[in-house]
């Protein structure tokens, strides 16, 4: 069977525990989309690790973890992130690289910035991680598979080709030092060592494990306000982290993903520019950026304070609608416990009327949170492992917002661990 996990807001939510989590029952997990730009936290008895390429599924002896060809593939961030777990002991995993993945080239990390210069205050915030130069090339139809590398003759032209556009633009647009053909070539060649042992026809593998019966987990990076399509464009990413997406990003049928797992952080962050309605500021967004996550709510990949904010209840019912959720995972709920009341998001005023329905970009801007308040459980829920034994404010929080988003909220997660989590059989 294939499930999805997946973000229903800005990423952050905690997808990294709860495929950390699931992975236990796995085969394979596979990363669809997405790049080195957003990572996973994950705490389990080897240490504590940010992941940013590897599936997180890297810790466990019996499952194979597979870059899809949708994911933008930086292969010296994969490398090094492959020595950093195993030099914590951590056995060497099992891991497939799609021959049809492509390659982030050093250039689109340095376009990434050139371009966050230029933009100075108007900037998107990128990570700079090369994601938005890469995507761009991939569907100009000028980016680099990894199966280009075992063709010398053909990677030498095609480089020549590419980097005629790229060196007009560093000369004359950005005014930078220009690109060599031949560094590139070496680079790629190191490349090519660093991935060899790993590549492989990925979608025949996946066609094969489903029709063994594997258990096969698709992991979205990001939440599905960023999609492309269906987030807060343009203040997104340029890969869909949708779970329909997982189909492409992994090659394998669309109706195989029979279940859609969408995490639901229990309060609201983001991170990079963009309206974020029910953001909240000043000592009480700090008190709850310190308390939040595990060890506070500052980036995985940049170390930056993410913006925090109340639950959203529009903007999760629609995130979990796009995702097309069958499972909701409620994250992060024990870090709620000291509050005494507790805001939720329930509504939208743009121009004086009131809304539930996420607008598009547009709208946003002008939209003002309507918020209702709830009672808080002032206690700490951590070690809880059964619905009921939880208390009747802190049950009350997750049967409102259960309510609201209109999907089922079938696991609540109570602390960072893999065995912080409460199965609720619905
Ligand atoms: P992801 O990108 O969706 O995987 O999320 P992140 O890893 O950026 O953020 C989730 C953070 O919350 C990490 O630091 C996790 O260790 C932590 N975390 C996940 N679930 C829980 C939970 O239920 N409670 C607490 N306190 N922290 C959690």
């Amino acid at each position: 069977m294939v499930q999805a996990v997946v973000g229903a807001n800005w990423g952050d939510e905690g997808k990294g525990k709860i495929t950390d989590m699931l992975a236990e029952n796995a085969d394979i997990i596979v990363r669809f989309q997405g790049g080195a730009n957003a990572g996973h936290t994950i705490v389990n008895n080897y240490g504590k690790f940010a992941l940013h390429t590897l599936p997180s599924g890297v810790f466990y002896k019996h499952t194979t973890s597979i870059i899809g060809n949708g994911v933008a593939l930086n292969i010296p961030v994969l490398f090094n992130e492959i020595k950093s777990i195993t030099d914590k002991n951590v056995p060497m995993p099992k891991i497939l690289v799609s021959d049809r993945a492509q390659m982030v080239m050093p250039y689109h990390i340095l376009f990434d910035q050139y371009e966050e210069e230029r933009l100075a205050g108007k900037s998107f915030g990128s990570t700079k991680s090369g994601i938005a130069p890469f995507y761009s090339d991939k569907y100009a139809k000028i980016g680099f598979q990894v199966s280009e590398l075992f063709d010398e003759a053909a990677l030498r032209e095609k480089i020549d080709r590419v980097i005629v556009q790229k060196n007009i633009l560093l000369e004359h647009l950005y005014k930078k030092p220009l690109i060599d053909a031949e560094e590139i070539f070496n680079t790629l060649m190191e490349y090519k060592k660093m991935v060899e042992p790993y590549v492989c026809d990925v979608s025949a593998f996946l066609w094969n494990a489903i029709k063994e019966g594997k258990n096969i987990l698709l992991e979205g990076q990001l939440g599905s306000l960023k999609d492309p399509d269906h987030g807060i464009y343009p203040m997104v990413t340029s890969s869909s982290t949708l779970a329909a997406y997982g189909a492409i990003g992994a090659g394998i049928p669309p109706y195989e993903i029979k279940k859609i797992i969408t995490v639901v952080k229990a309060y609201s962050s983001a991170v990079g520019a963009g309206a974020f309605v029910s953001e909240i500021f000043g000592d009480e967004a700090d008190e709850l950026r310190k308390r939040g996550g595990d060890g506070g709510e500052y980036g995985a990949t940049t170390g930056r304070p993410r913006r925090m904010g109340w639950f959203d209840c529009v903007a999760t019912k629609y995130g979990c609608r796009i995702q097309g959720t069958t499972d909701v995972a409620f994250t992060v709920l024990d870090v709620l416990g000291y509050l005494d009341e507790i805001p939720v998001c329930v509504g939208y005023e743009i121009d004086g009327e009131v809304i539930t329905d996420f607008p598009t970009t547009s709208k946003l801007e002008k939209a003002k949170p309507v918020l209702k308040t709830l009672p808080g459980w002032k206690e700490d829920i951590r070690g809880i492992k059964e619905y009921d034994k939880l208390p009747l404010n802190c049950r009350k929080y997750i049967e409102f917002i259960e309510e609201q988003i209109g999907f089922p909220i079938t696991m609540v997660s109570n602390g960072p661990k893999r065995e912080d989590i409460i199965i609720r059989n619905k």
